[in-house]
């Protein structure tokens, strides 16, 4: 499978000049299959320039799009009223989430009230597509071609879910918006075991992490830490905080690269292969 980040930042989208080379957009993540199919992870403003992406450079090959959530805090959905497949009436989209049985309001209703006139000008109802709603336990999506996408809860405040994907033997996992409390999150470390990629909230320095308890994220040594006890091969820093520049980061990235060359910065149009 390919990854392409259209998303890194966490929280909040920034443009400042000396944000861009990281990248200023939200969380937003395309995984294009062997066999041409996709999923994205996360609905973040970066979704705006995938969307232009999938139809003027992918021509519609690569039939329904799956759209794993997080969670639905606002810079993981704020992307999609401009995700311009969606206002195509050819379009398959089928948006999943998993435990909103636990939750008071079901997903297409969270959609809908973000394009509210009160915030948006275009309300949900003029969106086009053929939109599923799919709110699944864990076990949520098989392609065509038998890849599969799975998930485990993790601690955010209003939940969150970290993603699994496997293709051929080659593993990826999305796990952002964490907070592991005391201790690492053991289920996520077990979940995430023997990837070849794992992509990690890392918006704090440990010595931030102090003063933001409850914020709902992972310091840059946690996400290490995850990493070495899942036995990772490569480790993708994610979610990184609106007043982290590039300078800033750059410099964390090669500071933490001297003890740990698998791990580097998740920045926007950065391409892997597994
Ligand atoms: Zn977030
Ligand atoms: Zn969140």
């Amino acid at each position: 499978m390919k990854i392409i980040f259209y998303g890194t930042r966490g929280s909040i989208p920034v443009a400042d000049r000396d944000f861009i080379q990281v990248g200023g957009n939200t969380s937003c993540i395309l995984v294009i299959f062997k066999s041409g199919e996709i999923a994205i992870l996360d609905a973040g403003t970066g979704i705006r320039k995938l969307g232009h992406d999938l139809r003027t450079k992918m021509a519609k090959t690569y039939g329904d799009i799956f759209i794993g959530l997080s969670h639905t805090h606002w810079d993981h959905i704020q992307g999609f009223p401009f995700f311009k497949p969606a206002y195509d009436p050819d379009q398959k989209l089928i948006i999943s989430l998993c435990g909103r049985q636990k939750h008071a309001r079901d997903l297409s209703s969270i959609f809908a009230a973000q394009m509210q006139r009160d915030y948006f000008p275009v309300s949900f109802d003029n969106l086009q597509a053929n939109i599923v709603f799919f709110e699944a336990d864990t076990e949520i999506y098989r392609t065509r071609s038998g890849a599969t996408i799975t998930a485990a809860e993790h601690r955010h405040p209003g939940g969150a879910w970290t993603y699994r994907i496997e293709e051929q033997g080659k593993v990826l996992i999305y796990c952002t918006d964490i907070e592991h409390s005391a201790g690492i999150d053991m289920n996520i470390v077990r979940f995430s075991s023997g990837a070849d990629l794992l992509i990690h909230d890392a918006q704090y320095t440990s010595e931030e992490l102090k003063s933001k308890a409850g914020w709902g994220h992972s310091s840059w040594d946690q996400a290490v830490e995850v990493a070495d006890l899942a036995g990772v091969k490569r480790l993708a820093l994610f979610h990184h905080d609106p007043e982290h520049d590039d300078t800033y980061l750059f410099d964390l990235e090669k500071k933490y690269q001297r003890h740990h060359p698998h791990i580097f910065l998740a920045r926007e149009t950065l391409s892997i292969s597994l």
